[in-house]
């Protein structure tokens, strides 16, 4: 590899030529998919830390082991996954012996945890942190097989969160100042790989940031070494006007500025974590999102940018929303109601998406996903809000957002409501963000309801 070395940072907040190199399950599943992502790093001089995520199906497994009540053999069963995966990898390779001893100490070590049912959330996230522990061995190992001088370090010595285990809040300022002392002096003598969707708290108890987690890691990461960009390496060619399995006929879509990027992010466009636009905004970084296996399709450059083009870009939609109500009689006369429900949903961590009013109630939607690490609506919560208020909760809604800049109820959105109407609305909220406009349906029409919006709406403006 020839070394070019970046710029020096003299001062602690000049921009470097870094880049951070972010590879999804996917593109790190197996060992040609790996091998793939090698070469995008050999290629490009600039890119000298990488963060991985676990190969594709491992998180999967490790989150079925969390579960308390498994039987034996189905224990075995997600634990024997994990290690296939890996081994199928391993298989291909020959571990330095830097390497190889760490791998084999933490496959050894994932296997014991893995054993025992573990009952506190702090356990759990040590076991969910496994599949980036050995899938970062492995892919250092694939890239020095390329030529490249690559070490791996261990995030959890730099990425410090609190101890809000399973979506756990970066720090930002410790982050900066562990990575300036201990990675940025690393990052000038080789290519350093990484893993994504984990940390460490004060007490350097392991921590993780959430499924999906792996592409805010790499945000976090570029902001604290000032690096220039961050490329996102995924299985498409980048962010598209809707889920490209959903409609054949979505497209990507070029450029979006970082408001846009974050909505479609925060409204379920999976390929991005929600949270990734925060310190890549905040910090001038700008974001890329490639396909691994197409690295020369190019892809999505996220950017700050001036003049957005207006109307709809994109529609997204996010499944498992769980619509709450809340409804006091009491709240004509009590002005501190909502102030009371917010602090509750605050305690327990809740991001609310939707809220909606009336004299007498709030609707309000939040997530549920199935695969989440941690469920989004604890028991406890329902019981605290139950004490001043009635409480419904509906399942089984989808959230369907349009997302662009400056949407208006004009031409545009009156085809909307004749594309609505076929189907059964339950809340639209629009105005609160001039990106975009977001509604509720159920479960079971959504993927009819953003096929026909992308047909009716995004398909038509392509054409024009
Ligand atoms: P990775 O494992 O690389 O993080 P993810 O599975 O998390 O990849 O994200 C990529 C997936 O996001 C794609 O395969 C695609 O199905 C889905 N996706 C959802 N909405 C969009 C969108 N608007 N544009 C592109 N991909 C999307
Ligand atoms: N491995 C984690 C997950 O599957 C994080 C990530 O891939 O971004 O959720
Ligand atoms: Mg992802």
């Amino acid at each position: 590899m020839t070394t070019q070395l970046a710029a020096s940072t003299g001062h602690s907040h000049a921009k470097s030529d870094y880049i951070v190199a972010k590879f999804g399950g996917t593109s790190v599943a197996n060992f040609e998919s790996m091998s793939r992502c090698a070469d995008i790093v050999r290629t490009n001089s600039q890119v000298r830390l990488v963060a991985v995520s676990a190969s594709a199906g491992v998180t999967n497994h490790l989150v079925a082991l969390c579960k308390t009540d498994l039987s034996q053999l189905e224990r075995e069963a997600h634990t024997n996954g994990v290690i296939t995966i890996q081994e199928a990898i391993l298989a291909q390779l020959s571990l330095d012996a830097d390497l190889a001893h760490g791998f084999t100490e933490t496959l050894k070590l994932f296997a014991a945890v893995a054993a025992e049912p573990l009952h506190t959330k702090a356990q759990q996230d040590e076991l969910l942190s496994f599949g980036e522990r050995l899938s970062s061995y492995l892919f250092t190992q694939v890239l020095r097989r390329q030529g490249v001088q690559a070490i791996r370090f261990d995030v959890r010595k730099v990425l410090k969160t609190d101890s809000q285990f399973a979506k756990a809040t970066p720090d930002i300022a410790a982050t900066a100042a562990a990575a300036k002392n201990q990675l940025t002096p690393l990052l000038t003598e080789q290519v350093v790989v990484t893993q994504g969707f984990i940390g460490s708290d004060q007490h350097n108890q392991t921590t993780t940031l959430g499924r999906g987690g792996s592409d805010y890691s790499a945000a976090l990461l570029a902001e604290a070494i000032n690096a220039k960009s961050v490329h996102i390496w995924t299985d498409v060619v980048g962010i598209f006007s809707t889920d490209p399995r959903l409609c054949v006929k979505a497209t990507p879509i070029a450029r979006l500025s970082f408001d846009e990027a974050a909505e479609m992010a925060t409204f379920g466009a999976k390929v991005l974590h929600p949270a990734t636009i925060l310190p890549a905004s905040r910090s001038h970084i700008s974001v890329f999102v490639g396909s691994s296996r197409e690295p020369q399709l190019g892809g999505t450059w996220i950017e700050k940018e001036k003049s957005q083009v207006p109307g709809i870009r994109a529609v997204t939609q996010r499944k498992n929303q769980i619509l709450l109500t809340l409804k006091s009689p009491e709240m004509l006369l009590a002005s501190g109601f909502l102030a009371r429900v917010f602090s509750i949903l605050s305690e327990f961590n809740i991001s609310v998406d939707l809220v909606t009013t009336s004299e007498i109630s709030v609707a309000i939607t939040l997530d549920n996903a199935p695969n989440a690490s941690r469920p989004e609506l604890e028991q406890a919560c329902l019981d605290k809000l139950s004490e001043f208020c009635h409480v419904s909760v509906e399942n089984n809604l989808t959230l369907v957002a349009l997302i662009g800049s400056e949407i208006q109820l004009r031409q545009q959105e009156m085809n909307l409501m004749q594309v609505l109407s076929d189907f059964n609305i339950r809340l639209i909220c629009h105005g609160a963000s001039k990106h975009n406009l977001c509604f509720l349906v159920e479960q079971s029409e959504s993927d009819s309801v953003v096929q026909a919006i992308h047909s009716r709406l995004l398909e038509s403006q392509q054409a024009a």
